[in-house]
């Protein structure tokens, strides 16, 4: 039996994977789909502390991975399949195989959801962001769009405004779903415009890689019109990855693992949680990394209590 497994190779499960390692729990750490997480996504990172001048979002990834394996965490390729949290020890099944553990630290994440588009991942970075804290500096004084209709589409949206010459929403709907208070913000901004009823149906790249321009379909009319941004934001919302995890810990109305405020524990004694799969407020690097330290320390003296 492991004394800790931790789910999911981000921020948060990597840095948890650092503390538990030092602690002498020798972790188990399940990769997950998509190793590193969301920052693979990224390129530059600038506001990661200790790098003054930034560091691309897979190298970071990859240098907190590599902290990891020298204090002893083993790391397993592959997707969790099934965990049984209803007895102790837990279970968790991933491939062919499954392993119990004392203590299992959840951080599998939260996806952006995308629109699906050809060229969406591979501009990634390059253009096409979705979170306009990490990327927004980048866009100084040039024309840039936001899709989405909600609040984290206005957040973004006025965030960007700091930076950018014009931001232009682009929402399906005539009626946004966001606050009335975020609303009246960005209608009040002069630097915001919205293009209604309309969807993005294609993006356009110059000969470096880099966004150029969009198309963007009138779902009334059906004309199409290209506009030349040179950044578009998606911000259609989030899901967090707890597929897995329904019916066994509480989860709130969005999805999200349920944790005691203050610390990482979930509604099951002996299972945290930390990084974006129980955070839809801060979402940043540092604050899954904080969120990872805080549950490797709760779950070593929660096994020390058990004892
Ligand atoms: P959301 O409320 O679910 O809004 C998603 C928006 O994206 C909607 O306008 C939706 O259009 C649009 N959309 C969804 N799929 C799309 C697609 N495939 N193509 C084009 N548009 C698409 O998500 P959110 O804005 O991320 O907010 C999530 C939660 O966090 C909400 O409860 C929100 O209030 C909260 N939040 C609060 C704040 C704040 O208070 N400062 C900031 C951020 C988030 P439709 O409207 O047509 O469905």
């Amino acid at each position: 039996m492991r004394n800790v497994i931790i789910i999911g190779s981000g921020a948060a499960g990597l840095t948890a994977a650092i503390y538990t390692s030092r602690a002498n729990l020798s972790p188990l750490l399940i990769e997950g789909k998509e190793p590193g997480g969301q920052l693979t996504l990224t390129t530059d990172v600038e506001n990661f502390p200790g790098f003054p001048n930034g560091i691309m979002g897979p190298e970071l990834m990859d240098t907190i991975r590599k902290q990891a394996e020298r204090f002893g965490t083993e790391f397993v390729f592959g997707e969790v399949t099934k965990v049984d949290l209803g007895t102790r020890p837990f279970s968790v099944h991933f491939g062919e195989q499954s392993e119990q553990c004392g203590a299992l630290i959840i951080s599998t994440g939260a996806s952006a959801r995308l629109l699906g588009l050809d060229a969406e991942r591979r501009l990634m970075g390059h253009g096409v962001s979705v979170c306009a804290t990490c990327d927004g500096f980048f866009f100084k004084d040039q024309e840039i769009a936001v899709v989405g209709g909600g609040d984290s589409a206005m957040e973004e949206a006025l965030f960007l405004t700091k930076y950018a010459r014009k931001v232009s929403v682009i929402h399906r709907r005539d009626k946004l779903r966001a606050s009335k208070i975020m609303q009246d913000k960005a209608f009040r901004n002069e630097k915001v415009d919205f293009i209604w009823d309309s969807t993005v149906v294609d993006l356009h790249e110059n000969g470096t890689n880099e966004l150029a321009g969009i198309s963007i379909q009138n779902l009334k009319t059906k004309k199409t019109e290209r506009r030349d941004v040179t950044g578009l934001f998606v911000a259609i919302g989030h899901t967090p990855n707890t597929q897995l995890f329904q019916g066994q810990l509480e989860l709130d109305v969005a999805g999200y693992i349920v944790t005691k405020g203050g610390n990482t524990q979930t509604s099951v004694p002996g299972v945290f949680a930390a990084g974006d799969v129980a955070d839809h407020v801060y979402r940043q690097a540092i604050t899954a990394a904080g969120t990872g330290c805080m549950a490797a320390i709760d779950a070593e003296r929660w096994l020390e209590s058990q004892e």
